[in-house]
């Protein structure tokens, strides 16, 4: 079957989900019907404004966060540079990050460190967390800043951020603590304030929203500097006309997103995909296993090309990730390779990625396809 476009099996939504229509209705709205700038003094406007405070305390429901803790962005890879670039005071002490970390993360971190912070990247372990006592070693009365990435975008492995925040304010009560939540948020039940965790990247695109909309929380009381600076748009932490419609679609979209969430047996679903896949080809391992979100499934075909199994999925209807989307341009699989993994692994990597719309019959036909396609490609590579 060569599929047309209407039939694809969508099974790469850690790199962007389809859009709920109740999202995006009501981003149109915003767009044709009350179009107007919330800043502008009219009572029409004046409704936007209103609306937009609406979606943040919707959005602060679903995280634990309160509503003037949502600062709204362009995406999280703008909350991820915010809160690196502000979080981290003074421009002084040491920048911790884990090995983990979405190049939003990591690249910061890096231009940072050319900029002469001193930055430390704590490994991973090989199921893809960070290794905690590491983490907690490389924190001093030096430490400005930790970030630590919730769940993996390219293999789903989960981060306990409550646990690791109390370890490293335990040893320095100033340093702020940060987490990308992308992957994560929605889906975990994630209390933000409950925690001491100072900084939260969350993003629209990943739960039924627009593309271009994210958050980041920040604890109330915390002192950031902005970003963005202009007109002094919320309450001068960001500056920038609001996106309206992404905005509000933002809390109309975790809404349906959560309430699906809730019902959807993640993990019984990448179980019964591992079992099948396992269960038939011996040169397949899972990358990320132990604590995982349940969306995410890391598979290495040990002397395949990912790229070439993705491109004969493809052809049968089946849309599936190589590592992580945004990776994909920097061609080096960092946080596997953390991992890791071995050259012929790594080389024969693909990410299959769930919604809570993903549908059994759908993961049985990727289950037979992958095996067959993954057979094929060793037959001719055995020769
Ligand atoms: N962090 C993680 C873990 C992600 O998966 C992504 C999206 N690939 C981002 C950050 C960047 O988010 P956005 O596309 O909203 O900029």
């Amino acid at each position: 079957m060569s599929a047309n476009r209407d039939q694809y099996i969508y099974l790469d939504n850690a790199a962007t989900t389809k859009v709920y229509i109740k999202a995006a209705d009501e981003a149109l709205k915003y767009y044709t019907g009350d179009f107007y700038n919330p800043s502008a003094m009219y009572a029409c406007a004046l409704d936007v404004k209103n609306d937009i405070e609406a979606a943040s305390a919707r959005l602060a429901k679903l995280t634990g966060a309160l509503a003037d803790e949502m600062v709204f962005t362009s995406g999280a890879t703008e909350a991820n540079n915010y809160a690196l670039e502000c979080g981290f005071k003074n421009k002084k002490g040491t920048l911790v990050i884990s090995g983990g970390e979405h190049a939003s993360v990591y690249e910061k971190a890096m231009q940072m460190k050319s900029s002469g912070i001193p930055v430390i990247i704590v490994p991973l372990d090989g199921d893809g967390a960070v290794d905690a006592a590491k983490l907690t070693d490389s924190v001093n009365e030096n430490t400005a800043l930790v970030s630590v990435i919730h769940a993996s975008n390219e293999t789903g492995a989960l981060n306990d951020i409550k646990d690791l925040c109390a370890k490293v304010k335990a040893k320095n009560p100033n340093t702020i603590f940060h987490s990308d939540g992308v992957q994560a948020a929605f889906k975990s039940g994630f209390d933000f304030d409950s925690s001491d965790i100072d900084l939260y990247s969350i993003s629209a695109h990943k739960v039924g929203g627009l593309k271009g909309v994210g958050a980041l929380l920040i604890k109330r009381g915390f002192n950031m500097r902005p970003f963005i600076t202009g007109g002094g748009q919320q309450n001068n932490r960001r500056s920038g006309t609001e996106n309206v419609g992404g905005i509000i679609s933002f809390a109309a979209a975790a809404e349906e997103f959560s309430t699906a969430a809730a019902k959807f047996s993640a993990h019984d679903v990448r179980q019964f995909l591992i079992d099948q896949i396992t269960g038939q080809l011996d040169f397949v391992t899972v990358n990320g296993h132990k604590k995982n979100t349940g969306y995410i499934l890391s598979l290495s075909f040990y002397g395949l090309k990912g790229e070439v199994l993705a491109h004969m999925l493809e052809k049968k209807g089946l849309l599936v990730g190589l590592g992580s989307a945004c990776a994909t341009h920097s061609k080096q699989p960092r946080v596997l390779m953390q991992m890791g993994l071995k050259p012929k692994q790594l080389q024969g990597s693909i990410r299959i990625s769930f919604c809570p719309e993903t549908k059994l019959e759908d993961i049985k036909y990727a289950a037979k396809e992958i095996i067959a396609a993954a057979k094929e490609l060793k037959g001719i590579i055995d020769g």
